[in-house]
């Protein structure tokens, strides 16, 4: 069915709430198994409509932000959301305590129980008034970011439009934009300050409430981590630190040659050539067609779901009046329909739209016919892989968007992929730092994030632009204070993906029917169970990271140019 004509009504919520308190009341007292997957299934049918309106009206406002219709049905869903959130709590408790557990976990496999007892702990009514409290505060900083004006070359922009003048090819423009950037957090620094104290006061407030140590094992659970802790991330950024933080230093001096200069300054970090990144050739409709032919010469599989995204206008991709920013991948479980949403700019970005959400949107074709809901998706770790590995496996079909720019599309997207890594692992460092020790001061976080540049970025040099030479960098990453602990998943599916690139380089059919493999399994498995079965080396575990630097430093050995 095409998007435009999914029919979107209001869901009834007295309705819903009357049948999950029916299925809630009835469970315990089942007969048998079979009786209470039945009213898993039922609660499964709640759940898919509950969503799949929500999300319709969700994907209707961003694509029309004036909309007024629209825009009255998400703040319905924004009021209910958590009072839907908690019937499903409730049912979910029931089903934990189930006396047919091991003959349900037959049907579900046991990972349906281990991730609902993992949500369940990481959440009691008790922190409903400081979960509010803290969506307040992640409102009220986003806020402030999306206030920026900053004036540049005579023109206002925000902190999203100054960021194509932060990677001019002319080094004077990119200066004084990353000036100009930093004067507006210097201005607001103070505010920034407090807001972070409070956010690390209150998160750590709900870990000692719901009997955590501290935020940073609540935080792994409220993103449904269920296959390892901070102690292996830990051993992953490590290897990190010691194995490939050398290599991209390496990488880094090739960048400064490619620039014609000594070294890099902050401010040339993100420039990777003297004249600009790489461009798509073509409109949308040409990329569009391009990126379905590529997915029908992918495999059968890839074809049949490009074809289906066609065919029922799946996307909305260029940017127009009254459109929200931004991009994004989402589902529809009523009618099993992925749903594509991005702002075309003309840039390499929306190829990469066209690989990495739609690698996404593949994923989510793949584990439409699932039963269970809660086993469609796995954790981001695993989700992100599905992505990023799809951008590495479309670099044959590259020719298709960049023609003559083909060759620097692919050294632009491995530096890219590459130099994240060790960046992500500095943010996910300092955020474990943070909850481990709140009562740092402002000073003292600020001190630890210039620390931790010199760990994982020892190549750049602040070149005394105060804000960043003082370690305020970490308040420009909205994923700090947004999504506490969420960055690492970024890193780690990195990882992954490059190990899928580099099994590709070698025999791509081969590599690309275990990353298959991956895809369908949704989230039935861990990301350690995936990663595995796919013959991949896991994060984790020592010498992954060894392994991969020295793979990729050769690459770029015999790509130097
Ligand atoms: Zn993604």
């Amino acid at each position: 069915m095409k998007f435009s004509e999914m029919k979107y009504q209001r869901p009834n919520l007295q309705a819903v709430t009357q049948k999950y308190e029916g299925i809630t009341r009835q469970f315990p007292g089942c007969s048998n198994a079979a009786k209470q997957y039945d009213l898993i299934l039922q609660h499964e049918a709640m759940m898919s409509h509950f969503q799949s309106m929500g999300t319709i009206a969700y994907i209707r406002n961003s694509v029309d932000t004036t909309d007024p219709f629209y825009e009255k049905e998400m703040a319905f869903f924004d009021a209910n959301n958590p009072a839907f959130e908690d019937l499903v709590q409730k049912f979910y408790r029931v089903v934990l305590n189930s006396k047919f557990r091991t003959e349900l976990e037959q049907r579900t496999g046991s990972l349906f129980f281990q991730n609902i007892e993992i949500s369940l702990r990481s959440f009691s009514p008790a922190v409903i008034d400081l979960k509010k409290r803290e969506n307040a505060l992640v409102t009220e900083y986003e806020k402030l970011l999306a206030s920026a004006k900053i004036e540049l070359g005579g023109k206002i922009l925000n902190l999203s439009e100054i960021q194509k003048d932060q990677i001019s090819p002319d080094r004077q423009t990119r200066k004084d934009a990353w000036e100009k950037t930093a004067g507006f957090f210097l201005d607001n620094s103070q505010k920034l300050d407090e807001i972070y104290e409070e956010l690390v006061q209150n998160r750590t407030a709900q870990a000692k409430i719901l009997g955590y140590k501290n935020y940073v094992q609540l935080g792994y659970d409220r993103l449904g981590r269920n296959c390892y802790g901070p102690e292996e991330v830990k051993k992953f950024r490590d290897q990190v630190a010691v194995d490939l933080v050398p290599a991209v230093a390496e990488m880094k001096k090739g960048q400064a040659k490619r620039l014609g200069l000594p070294g890099l300054k902050f401010y040339d970090n993100n420039s990777l050539f003297p004249d600009g990144n790489p461009a798509p050739k073509g409109d949308r409709q040409t990329l569009v067609e391009q990126a379905q032919k590529m997915y029908r010469e992918m495999s059968p599989f890839t074809g049949e779901f490009f074809d289906f995204m066609v065919k029922n206008e799946l996307f909305d991709l260029e940017s127009k009046k009254g459109k929200a920013g931004g991009g994004y991948c989402t589902e529809i479980p009523d009618f099993e329909s992925p749903f594509i949403f991005s702002n075309f700019n003309g840039t390499a970005g929306d190829v990469e739209v066209l690989t990495h959400e739609a690698g996404h949107a593949f994923a989510s074709y793949v584990a439409r016919k699932f039963p269970l809901l809660e086993l469609r998706t796995p954790t981001m770790d695993a989700a992100e892989t599905h992505s990023m590995s799809m951008e590495l496996f479309s670099r044959r079909w590259d020719p298709l968007f960049f023609e003559d720019e083909t060759e620097k599309f692919y050294r632009y997207q491995l530096e890219n992929a590459v130099g994240f890594i060790p960046y992500g692992c500095l943010v996910d460092e300092f955020q474990t730092a943070m909850y481990e020790n709140p009562s740092l001061t402002p000073d003292e976080r600020k001190q630890t994030w210039k620390n931790l540049e010199k760990k994982y970025r020892p190549w750049i040099d602040f070149d005394h632009m105060p804000f960043f030479e003082n370690g305020g960098g970490y308040q420009r990453q909205h994923h700090i204070y947004s999504f506490p602990l969420y960055y690492i998943d970024y890193c780690l599916a990195q990882t992954t993906a490059l190990e899928f690139w580099l099994a590709s380089e070698q025999n791509w059919q081969n590599a690309f029917s275990r990353y298959l493999a991956f895809v369908k399994a949704g989230g039935s498995k861990t990301y350690k169970e995936l990663v595995k079965a796919s013959g991949l080396s896991y994060p984790m575990e020592n010498g992954c990271i060894k392994r991969l630097s020295d793979r990729l430093s050769a690459w770029f050995q015999s790509h130097s140019k």
